[in-house]
């Protein structure tokens, strides 16, 4: 839980606030960016939200922040936002939040698939989150793209007895393919410009029957 007494000076005054916990991860900015703003060490609230969307968007943001390190919005607010996750983006992919502190708050996602379905990455382990996948399908496998930075994976992959899929990273870390059974899976890092200390990566699944 943040705590009003570290809050960032950089905050402008308001119900929402970020305190000196934050590790820097980008996930408030990316989820909330009319609120959230970046000082090149922290995130800090550059605006408090105008709208009852952006309230939302700073809500969804404090629930997914890895360090708890944003404060505001009330206890049903809080919960109401938790509800949105795992959040659809498109087709069968979903952005998962409740981002894990133990793998610097990466995102991870679960993506509804016809021969089972997948998780990527992994977040913190919430009961919240293991129920809404239960309801969605279940999850057949799990793609770590860090030997590293796994999170909760291992208590998702008890609960439903989910393989586990490391990345071997090549040289420049350029390109990952993987097969398993009918499923060939690649995943490709790249540079997105301007932000080009950042990598992002790109997943593309197919069956060996299509
Ligand atoms: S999500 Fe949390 S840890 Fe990450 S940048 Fe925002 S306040 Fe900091």
């Amino acid at each position: 839980m943040a705590d009003r007494a570290q809050s960032l000076p950089e905050n402008l005054p308001g119900p929402f606030f970020v305190d000196a916990t934050c590790i820097d991860c980008d996930t408030c900015r990316q989820l909330a960016p009319a609120t959230f703003g970046e000082t090149g060490e922290y995130s800090f609230v550059k605006l408090q939200p105008r709208t009852p969307q952006e309230e939302r968007a700073a809500l969804r943001a404090l629930i997914a922040c890895p360090t708890g390190s944003i404060g505001g919005g009330t206890t049903n607010g809080v919960r109401d936002a938790a509800g949105d996750f795992p959040m659809k983006l498109d087709g069968g992919v979903y952005y998962c939040g409740f981002n894990s502190r133990k793998s610097f708050g990466g995102n991870s996602y679960f993506v509804q698939y016809p021969d089972g379905n997948w998780l990527v990455d992994s977040p913190r382990f919430v009961e919240h989150l293991a129920s809404r996948f239960a309801a969605l399908g279940g999850i057949r496998y799990i793609f770590l793209t860090h030997r590293d930075d796994v999170a909760d994976a291992e208590k998702y992959a008890a609960r439903f007895s989910a393989t586990r899929i490391f990345a071997l990273r090549a040289r420049g870390f350029a390109a990952i393919s993987a097969s398993l059974g009918q499923i060939t899976l690649r995943v490709s890092t790249f540079t997105t410009p301007p932000l080009a200390s950042r990598r992002n990566s790109c997943l593309t699944m197919r069956s060996s029957r299509e």
